[in-house]
């Protein structure tokens, strides 16, 4: 009989935990910190492995078993990488992304009309155990983002950003393709191989 091995995702954005459970498959068990009476960590790093590392490291120190977190962002390099490690608090309320992608678009407008808009998604991962850092992983997809906000799928920036090699949106794309070549996508598997081969 196969059983499925119990991973706990130190984050509360549910979307990020279904993306997980379903790029891991049968072969784990995912819960996340909603399921549970977890502190909350505070993002004080300025780094996303700085901030990865913190949600692991603290969440492995008051419960047993594996810890995976996830700090992403998205990085545009017209604004200097903005908004980079800030990208869930960009226009000032964490995880409002309706307000988030407003004042995207309002930045990007007052740049001159032929700025590239040039961009990224960006995920490091860090596994833990018992107040310990096991392992990092860092992924990225490369693409670009648009002026109006385009499909209704996904989170965050997604019906703002179009992946190199596509002329959709992560949010008129869907899961079944983002997980196939997003951030979270790139760095999961590099954390799928670190497991197998533990
Ligand atoms: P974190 O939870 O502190 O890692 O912040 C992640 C933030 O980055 C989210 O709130 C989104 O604004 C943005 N983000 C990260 N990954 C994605 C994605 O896959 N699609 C869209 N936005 C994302």
């Amino acid at each position: 009989m196969s059983t499925s091995s119990p991973l706990l995702v130190a984050t509360r954005n549910t979307h990020k935990t279904s993306e997980i459970q379903s790029m891991l498959g049968a072969g784990y068990e995912v819960s996340d910190l909603t399921s549970g009476d977890y502190p909350d960590v505070e993002e004080t790093g300025t780094t996303f492995l700085e901030n990865a590392t913190l949600k692991a490291v603290e969440i492995s120190k008051v419960t047993s078993g594996l810890i995976l977190s996830d700090d992403s962002g998205l990085e545009v390099d017209a604004l200097g990488g903005e908004p980079g490690v800030y990208s869930a608090r960009y226009a000032g309320v964490d995880g409002d992304n309706e307000a988030n992608n407003t004042k995207l678009m309002s930045e990007l407008s007052k740049l001159p009309p032929s700025t590239p808009k040039t961009a990224r998604f960006r995920c490091v991962m860090v596994l833990a155990e018992n107040g310990k850092r096991l392992a990092h992983f860092d992924g990225s997809v490369e693409g670009s983002i648009i002026s109006e906000l385009t499909g209704d799928k996904g989170f965050g920036y997604d019906p703002l950003f179009i992946p190199d090699g596509y002329e959709r949106t992560f949010a008129q794309l869907g899961d079944e393709v983002k997980n196939q070549l997003s951030h979270r996508a790139k760095a999961l598997q590099q954390v799928i191989s670190w497991l197998e081969n533990r």
